[in-house]
């Protein structure tokens, strides 16, 4: 969507005063965006209409659509969302050219428009001043919130210095308009007729189709990805994670961890969670000089985010304990609770040791007798004298503690 129109919603401080005012008065009723709503359906007609008279016989047609897919996806997810919004990596000059380029094959806006809204999604998740808010419903999240010329107050407490620093940023926001129609009114068609003798293939599945289909897999993630899938690391937003938007939309589907550690470069966080995003990013740190650092938050905190999930979902009355907070488990139930797993009671405190035992100096047998939940205290305490770190190691995979009846 073209940006500069709006420009006035989130002007620099300069313009707070004019912002704020314009804003107040509209909040309760945002008119309708009509050129912004003409343009979406327009797209959407030509897509249906065109995908109709030019379905594809020739594999390089596929091929034109499935790179713009794509690299548009791409654009938007490694440049606009994890380098821009959340600053998860840090990347030089001619990586910021390349994603910038990319990032406005996606349509969605300028950097700077699009940043500022995502920022402000993940600030005030699921309130007013959620652009696409979840509780507005799932059309609204995902295209509804298109149709409105809605202003958002809270977009002032937003920090935007960052991208007016950045001389790719500005450059972009500037020019954002031409390079966008260039790309997909000449560029495409262009591409078509040197490539497979047929501009107006070009332009329906390399410049229109194409844009559909990044549109949509981006905004499933303001929509879907709120609705549908599991919430291991918060429960105080809506945000899921979902592997089949993860498929989709080259790792973002992975919502819920995302929205409780947006700085760490990774949404899916274990190695084999499908995230080309988090394996391109890598692999430019790794082996390329445009990527000099990578975010990523420690296993430990990770780790604790997650326990204190299972906790509130647990129902269990919890205590704090070292800062983290643990159900309380009657010792009665402790069996019935944990009986399929690996853990084990260890002075009072719930342990999970499945990560741990099988480097265990004195080997995993030593907790098999005790697995499902048996107290295996004394054996730890007279066995052997356990260093303060092997104690440190112990607090940390705590999930529950008993309870003396
Ligand atoms: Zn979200
Ligand atoms: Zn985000």
């Amino acid at each position: 969507m073209p940006p500069q129109s709006e420009t006035v919603q989130f002007v620099d401080n300069k313009n707070k005063t004019e912002s704020t005012t314009k804003s107040t008065k509209d909040t309760d009723k945002p008119e309708i965006w009509w050129a912004n709503a003409i343009l979406f359906i327009s797209y959407h007609l030509i897509a249906v209409v065109g995908a109709y008279y030019y379905w594809p016989n020739n594999w390089r047609v596929w091929m034109l659509f499935y790179i713009n897919w794509q690299l548009g996806t791409l654009g938007i997810t490694l440049g606009y969302h994890r380098l821009w919004s959340h600053k998860s990596y840090t990347a030089r000059m001619p990586l910021r050219i390349v994603l910038a380029i990319m990032g406005t094959m996606g349509f969605q806006g300028s950097i700077k428009w699009w940043v500022l809204r995502h920022r402000l999604h993940h600030r005030y998740t699921d309130t007013d001043s959620d652009p696409y808010s979840a509780h507005r419903g799932l059309f609204f999240s995902h295209v509804g919130w298109i149709f409105l010329k809605s202003h958002y107050p809270k977009m002032e407490n937003v920090d935007q210095s960052d991208l007016n620093a950045d001389p790719v940023v500005r450059f972009q926001h500037k020019y954002f308009i031409p390079m966008a129609l260039t790309y997909v009114l000449l560029l495409q068609p262009l591409i078509g007729y040197l490539w497979f003798g047929d501009a107006v293939s070009g332009f329906i599945w390399g410049g229109i189709i194409g844009r559909v289909a990044v549109w949509h897999c981006t905004f499933f993630v303001n929509s879907l990805a709120h609705y549908l899938g599991d919430q291991h690391y918060t429960l105080e937003v809506t945000a899921r994670g979902n592997l089949i938007l993860a498929l989709l939309t080259n790792g973002e589907g992975w919502h819920n961890y995302h929205h409780s550690f947006p700085f760490d470069y990774r949404n899916g966080i274990r190695l084999t969670d499908w995230d080309p995003t988090k394996w391109i990013i890598y692999a430019l740190h790794t082996f390329t000089n445009q990527v000099p650092s990578i975010r990523r938050i420690p296993d430990k905190d990770i780790e604790k985010a997650s326990k204190r999930v299972i906790s509130h979902k647990s129902g269990l009355p919890v205590v704090q304990v070292d800062g983290e907070i643990l159900p309380v488990v009657p010792k009665s139930e402790v069996k019935k609770i944990y009986k399929d797993t690996k853990c084990v009671v260890i002075e009072g405190y719930v342990v999970n040791v499945d990560k741990f035992a099988e480097e265990h100096p004195g080997g995993e047998g030593i907790f098999r007798a005790y697995y499902g939940g048996g107290d295996c205290t004394a054996g730890y305490l007279k066995l052997n004298r356990h260093s303060e770190y092997a104690r440190s190691l112990v607090e940390g995979y705590r999930v529950a503690k008993v309870a003396a009846e």
